[in-house]
């Protein structure tokens, strides 16, 4: 049994709460329904007692009165009976105390009929009949433990009005045995209620463990819808990843196949003026390639929870206009015309993923649009904010509109064209949306064209913004000092060109004797990009740690090929920044300015 289902077996009543009113409501229900339930046999009980005092008695007693007393009792238990007959046709009970007050009344009235019998016969009967009487009388309250159930107080008001009279009526006749008879009697007494007492208890204990079992069913069920949920999740993402495989797989095979075939060519030693054509189709196949590897990797990164949303007062008007001038020459091209309708809206979120959403979503629009317009609007709403990207392009058909988030789904693209796209982007889009919990809806109609709108709830409150961080203001890293440390030549050059074009003062390490040295001689930098696995067996993590304790605080980017989840959470416990290769610039512009707080 799994440890977290140990708490639902404790001890019944420990956590079920006997003081709890829903608790001794549930008592009371079931003590009245199982009290009704002897009752409708009661009659019939009843009148076979009467019928044995009245045999008793009959001969010195007159005939109306003997006939008085067993119609009163019998009609008296009769009533009793129909009463509970009304309360076993209720499916709940109103008020069970007001029901219990009524059924120890009617339990006090019959005690009292009976009781009354003492009174009536003991003058007229001898004395051998006067003690058989009493016998009868006095085992009634007893007979009553069990007909009560377990209510002490309908056990006390039948047996004190029956055991009362017949004690009363035999002291009368023989006062000298008054102290014995009233000692018994009470004993007698005190001795059943407690016995009923010990029932009730019985009863409680009962209903406490019913109820424990009612939980623990409850809880299974729960549990169990829990476990179904959690295998169908399971079993969607599976087929998710078989469907996803097949296609990449399908994507991969196609440009390789074609890269060994324009090998070969190349191999034959081809006429020169068939080169340049050959380099081109390869140039294109790589570039496709590349695309579809990128954009799996981002697919299986943002699937694997590694993203995690670096949250930035941003302008999403400011952020918007950027990211159109990138279109500009696209647009060109196509004759189209780009209209930026950017209401000023502040938000507090993740200016890289809402970035990556509006290339996404513009690239579409353009790609999809032959004449007409785009057009990306920002505006704000209540208190959310809205970004939408429009276009009169060839729209999407209303049966395909929830299909086209899936993975490598495509429209007219049968022959998965990779120079038409690889369906990924509108996956990636909901991926990004989902991780930074924006909202995305399509309006579209077939030839007339789509609008993709997102919601953000992330509106900045306008006077506690700060200045909109410059996504792409290359300033912002101007001056600032850099060092990178990777094994990898290649890596170190290329960052430290990129990095350059930056005007960050960018200096390089190969190994930790080459990054100690650099720490000596210049001091720490403002910033430390690592690599995650360094060649000479050291950690990039390890080290930027042992070099913070010997040279002070600084900022940390790690930066990996490894997806790992263990890796995510290495460079996550220690507090540094993480991004994954390959690292794309404006991505990695991004979290310098957002790392260096500039
Ligand atoms: P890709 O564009 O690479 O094919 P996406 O996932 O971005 O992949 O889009 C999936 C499909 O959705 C596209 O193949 C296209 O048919 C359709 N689509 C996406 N955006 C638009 C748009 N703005 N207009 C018309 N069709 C679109």
């Amino acid at each position: 049994m799994p440890e977290r289902f140990s708490a639902d077996f404790s001890p019944p009543l420990a956590d079920s709460g006997p003081e709890s009113p829903a608790f001794e409501r549930e008592v009371l229900d079931e003590l009245i329904y199982l009290h009704a339930g002897v009752l409708m046999r009661m009659p019939w009980v009843q009148l076979l007692l009467a019928t044995g005092v009245v045999l008793l008695v009959y001969r010195t007693v007159p005939a109306a009165c003997w006939g008085a007393w067993a119609v009163l009792t019998v009609g008296a238990e009769y009533l009793r009976a129909r009463h509970a007959g009304k309360i076993l046709k209720q499916d709940t009970l109103d008020s069970p105390e007001s029901a219990h007050r009524l059924l120890i009344l009617l339990a006090a009235g019959v005690g009292a009929t009976v009781g009354l019998g003492a009174l009536l016969f003991m003058p007229h009967i001898s004395l051998p009949n006067q003690a058989l009487l009493v016998i009868i009388l006095f085992a009634m309250p007893a007979a009553g433990v069990s007909v009560a159930v377990s209510s002490p107080q309908i056990l006390a008001a039948y047996s004190l009005l029956i055991l009362v009279p017949t004690a009363l009526s035999w002291a009368l006749r023989y006062p000298e045995q008054i102290l014995t008879v009233a000692g018994l009697t009470t004993l007698y007494w005190w001795f059943i209620i407690s016995v009923a007492g010990d029932g009730e208890q019985l009863l409680r204990r009962s209903v406490a463990i019913r109820r424990q079992r009612d939980r623990m069913l409850r809880d299974l069920e729960r549990r169990n819808a829990e476990v179904r949920a959690a295998v169908a999740k399971a079993e969607q993402s599976s087929q998710t990843r078989a469907r996803v495989l097949a296609a990449a797989s399908h994507d991969l095979r196609q440009p390789l196949h074609a890269l060994s075939v324009y090998s070969a060519v190349l191999v034959a030693n081809p006429a020169a003026d068939s080169l340049p054509e050959v380099a081109r189709n390869i140039d294109k196949l790589v570039r496709n390639l590349g695309g579809l590897l990128h954009g799996l990797l981002d697919l299986s990164r943002l699937s694997a929870d590694q993203y995690v949303p670096d949250l930035q007062r941003i302008s999403l008007d400011r952020l918007a206009a950027e990211v159109c001038n990138e279109y500009e020459v696209q647009v060109r091209d196509k004759q189209l015309a780009l209209i930026r309708n950017l209401q000023h809206v502040r938000l507090h979120d993740d200016a890289v993923a809402i970035g990556r959403i509006l290339r996404n979503l513009l690239d579409n629009a353009i790609k999809y649009t032959d004449s007409g317009q785009v057009t990306v609007t920002t505006y704000s709403s209540g208190d959310r904010a809205v970004l939408t990207v429009e276009d009169t392009g060839k729209g999407i058909p209303e049966d395909e509109q929830g299909r086209i988030f899936e993975e490598f789904y495509q429209l007219d693209n049968p022959g998965r064209d990779q120079g038409r796209g690889v369906g990924l982007g509108l996956a990636i889009v909901q991926r990004l949306c989902e991780l930074i919990g924006a909202e995305i809806s399509l309006t579209s109609r077939a030839g007339v064209g789509s609008q993709f709108k997102l919601t953000f709830r992330s509106l900045a409150v306008a006077a506690a913004c700060r200045p909109a961080i410059p996504v792409d203001d290359e300033a912002c890293l101007r001056g600032k000092r850099i060092y990178i440390v990777d094994d990898e030549a290649d890596i170190l050059r290329a960052m430290s060109l990129l990095l350059s074009s930056w005007q960050v003062r960018v200096e390089t390490a190969a190994s930790s004797s080459h990054v100690n040295l650099l720490f000596e001689q210049a001091g720490k930098p403002d910033l430390l990009i690592v690599d995650l696995r360094l060649g000479d067996g050291e950690q990039g993590v390890g080290m930027a740690s042992r070099l913070q304790q010997a040279h002070g605080d600084f900022p940390v980017l790690v930066v990996t090929g490894e997806t790992s989840p263990d890796a995510v959470r290495l460079v996550a416990g220690e507090g540094y920044r993480l991004l994954q290769k390959p690292i794309i610039a404006d991505e990695l512009y991004a979290t310098l300015c957002s790392a260096l707080g500039v």
